[in-house]
């Protein structure tokens, strides 16, 4: 205990909220966490169906071997033989056929890279990036102009700008920094991990942990508002009307909800979060009585071309066995898009109209009869967009206004979003918190 026991709120009962209440208790102070949904997970949070063993994650996720944050957070909590990294397949679309695409063997007979030059262009800028970690010196180009310069258009045409589309949309994908796709490819491993129950299943661990360490978890509790009071506390209005003072806030929101949030932060800091970009997402769960893919593929990265009305097909049960889901076949459908993009005003079963039709492109066979029903998830906060010198636009964690906190996914740069950059900037908040003697800022 400490002599100092502080009241800490947490907004958000994500992977980072979660995992910076983990440090502060641990620190001995009150720490409580709202979150405005039923549950604990946040994005990556999941449900399940009566007869399934494991949840389903409602976006798509799995982990790197090399998401050490992650992965050592699940050592100390002694749960590391709970954690499972099977080799599903990854397939690239070239002229209306899926290519295995996660070994080098592999790249090297898929078609779409043509010929000798550019399979060994290909292969020497895959080699460099992840060899160097001159980041800095990568983020003044955009990935559009330094693949173009270094792997050629015909490699960067056919590889990579499918991706770029399908992540960041036709108005940002030729505007991301090349750190964005370093860090990328830097920690990429073709083994993909999950937790025994599926994602749900740790977050729920993870929360009855924190309680059992004194944490005070309030679910369906939705913050409006946080003002620093004249003595110095900060008062946290909850969207019931009500108001509790804390010492210290973290916020885990996105950078426009920060901002809505705590309207009397100064301008430059508003405006800086306000300037940041990002895309949203929808994705579709499916679960159908027959395997989709003829050949067990997992993950299929479609180029726009290709006619699919969507750029994500994820068949989740080629990576996780269908016995865990009582038997049923789970699909992930979707794309990240721009939030003012149609499909985040569509009902579901206009979706399902639009998307399911395409699935006999992958199995023929495949009719409506096969699905037994259909999930929509829809998040307009889903993946920052990281522009050319995005290290200068960060907003810094300990915000100007002193006891509040901010960590969120675009302040992971030059890393991607992730559960384990959640859990990283989560503890490096804590950190901050932790050092912060002087709250009156003076
Ligand atoms: C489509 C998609 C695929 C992804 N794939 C992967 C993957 O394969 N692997 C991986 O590791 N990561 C993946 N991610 C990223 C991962 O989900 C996030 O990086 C991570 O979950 C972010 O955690 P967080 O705690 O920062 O934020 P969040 O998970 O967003 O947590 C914020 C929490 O705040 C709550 N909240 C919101 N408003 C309020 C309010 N007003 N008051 C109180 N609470 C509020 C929310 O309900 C939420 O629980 C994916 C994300 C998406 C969208």
């Amino acid at each position: 205990m400490t002599e100092n026991k502080r009241q800490i709120a947490i907004i958000g009962a994500g992977f980072a909220g979660m995992s910076a209440a983990w440090d502060l208790a641990k620190a001995g102070h009150q720490v409580s966490i709202l979150e405005a949904a039923a549950e604990p997970g946040g994005l990556a949070s999941g449900f399940k169906e009566p007869h399934w063993e494991w949840s389903v994650e409602r976006f798509y996720h799995h982990w790197f071997q090399t998401d050490s944050h992650l992965l050592g957070l699940i050592e100390e909590l002694g749960w590391s033989d709970k954690v499972h990294f099977p080799k599903p397949i990854s397939v690239m679309y070239h002229e209306g056929k899926f290519y295995p695409f996660d070994s080098i063997p592999a790249a090297l007979a898929y078609p779409g890279l043509g010929f000798g030059l550019n399979k060994i262009r290909f292969g020497l800028v895959g080699v460099y990036l992840k060899l160097t970690n001159n980041w800095r010196k990568l983020e003044k180009s955009t990935t559009d102009a330094w693949m173009r310069k270094y792997a050629g258009n015909e490699v960067y045409d056919s590889m990579w700008q499918p991706m770029m589309i399908g992540k960041f949309g036709e108005n940002w994908h030729d505007k991301v920094s090349m750190a964005w796709m370093w860090a990328r490819l830097k920690v990429r491993t073709t083994r993909l991990g999950t937790f025994e129950g599926g994602f749900q299943a740790f977050a729920d661990q993870f929360a009855a942990k924190l309680q059992g360490a004194g944490v005070n978890i309030r679910y369906n509790t939705r913050v409006s508002t946080i003002r620093r009071l004249e003595d110095g506390r900060m008062a946290v209005s909850l969207q019931d009307g009500t108001s509790e003072n804390f010492d210290q806030v973290l916020v885990t929101l996105s950078p426009g909800m920060m901002a809505k949030m705590a309207p009397d932060l100064p301008e430059d800091y508003l405006g800086g979060l306000l300037k940041l970009k990002s895309m949203g997402a929808v994705v579709m769960t499916v679960s159908i009585k027959h395997p989709l893919s003829p050949q067990g593929y997992y993950w299929y990265n479609i180029p726009k071309q290709a006619g699919f009305p969507f750029l994500s097909l994820v068949e989740h049960t080629n990576f996780l066995k269908p016995e865990y889901f009582g038997g049923d076949h789970i699909l992930y459908i979707g794309d990240y898009l721009e939030i003012d993009h149609p499909n985040f005003k569509k009902s579901d079963e206009e979706l399902a109209e639009e998307f399911l039709p395409h699935l006999s492109k992958i199995n023929p066979n495949f009719n409506r009869d096969w699905v037994k029903k259909i999930w929509v998830s829809r998040t307009p906060y889903a993946q920052p967009i990281p522009l050319p010198n995005h290290s200068e636009n960060i907003p810094s964690i300990n915000t100007p206004i002193p006891g509040l906190f901010f960590a969120s996914m675009s302040q992971v740069y030059p890393w991607d979003r992730g559960t384990n950059f959640a859990v990283e900037i989560g503890r490096r908040a804590a950190k901050m918190m932790l050092v912060e003697k002087n709250m009156d800022g003076v």
